[in-house]
């Protein structure tokens, strides 16, 4: 037999991590006997929201549990943004959305009586079911992000976004940001728009745009951000907001800041928050929205 292990030394020191390792079970698992029991339904501790994650949790069942937080687990519940959970979102005009694996398939609405063309809105609000409220920006730098699939989109076909911007306390609409999407040959043209014909005059907005540019894309999927850089204590909206238009990562626009005519009048001019984001129109109900995201 090896020397070391009929060595005293030896011995006192295998009692000693025995000891350790009965401290650690001990301390670890207060009753080293116990296994936590669990029933399968998770509980929704927080709601996730169109841009923050939720919470599920549970807890031991056994009403002996010894463990002072009864064996706690949790899991995040994705933030709907990130799902096609975003569905919901779309609250207003939004008949002909479909709901896919992975995103929303933007439909358009066609009113009959004049072929006028439009897609739904989110109205944006810290919760869902939530209609007309604001989401209130803070000071300094949101963006407001979201992915779209114009696979489908053949040459001139275009769609168009907006996000309208509102004032407390009652919703009142200030101004917006609207911009179109033209495919071209070879990628597509970016504009800003300051008004919708609601139909094919919208290309032609596009194109007679004089902030606009042209982008290349492989693959035809395309991220757009709303980067809104927003001072509350500015007293005249174009003064509180400076918004660029991010295309891939890129700043590629920034919009001028039009005023509403109907709200100069009214002394109308701060802003508080987002309205919402709408898909003003399309010419094709095929685009793809998904990955909705607030940084
Ligand atoms: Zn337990």
């Amino acid at each position: 037999m090896n020397k070391i292990l009929k060595s005293g030394k030896f011995k006192v020191f295998c009692l000693g991590l025995l000891f350790v390792f009965a401290l650690l079970t001990l301390s670890a698992c207060g009753d080293p006997k116990h296994t936590h029991s669990y029933i399968e339904n998770w509980e929704v501790e927080k709601a996730a929201t169109i841009f923050e994650d939720g919470i599920l949790s549970r807890t031991c069942t056994d009403e002996n549990c010894p463990d002072q937080n009864k064996g706690k687990e949790t899991k995040p519940i994705t933030a709907l943004g990130k799902t096609n959970e975003v569905y919901d979102a779309f609250s207003d005009y939004a008949d002909n959305l479909e709901k896919l694996e992975n995103g929303v398939r933007l439909g358009q609405t066609v009113d009959s009586s004049d072929n006028s063309m439009y897609g739904a809105a989110i109205n944006f609000a810290l919760s869902y079911g939530d209609t007309d409220k604001i989401y209130e920006l803070e000071n300094g730098t949101t963006t407001i992000s979201f992915t779209l699939d114009l696979t489908s989109f053949e040459e001139n076909d275009y769609t168009v976004f907006s996000m309208s911007f509102r004032q407390n306390p009652d919703y009142v609409y200030v101004t917006e940001n609207m911009f179109g999407i033209l495919k071209t040959a070879n990628g597509y043209t970016i504009a800003q728009i300051n008004n919708t014909t609601f139909g094919n005059g919208d290309r032609d907005l596009i194109l007679a745009s004089s902030n606009k540019v042209e982008i290349e894309d492989a693959d035809n999927i395309l991220t757009f951000g709303y980067k809104l850089n927003f001072n509350s204590a500015a007293t005249d909206f174009t003064d509180q907001l400076e918004t660029k238009l991010v295309v891939n990562g890129e700043e590629k626009i920034t919009f001028t800041m039009n005023y509403n005519p109907a709200n100069t009048e009214a002394g109308i001019s701060r802003i508080d928050g987002i309205g919402t984001l709408w898909n003003v129109t399309s010419n094709k109900d095929t685009a793809v929205f998904s990955n909705l995201v607030k940084e």
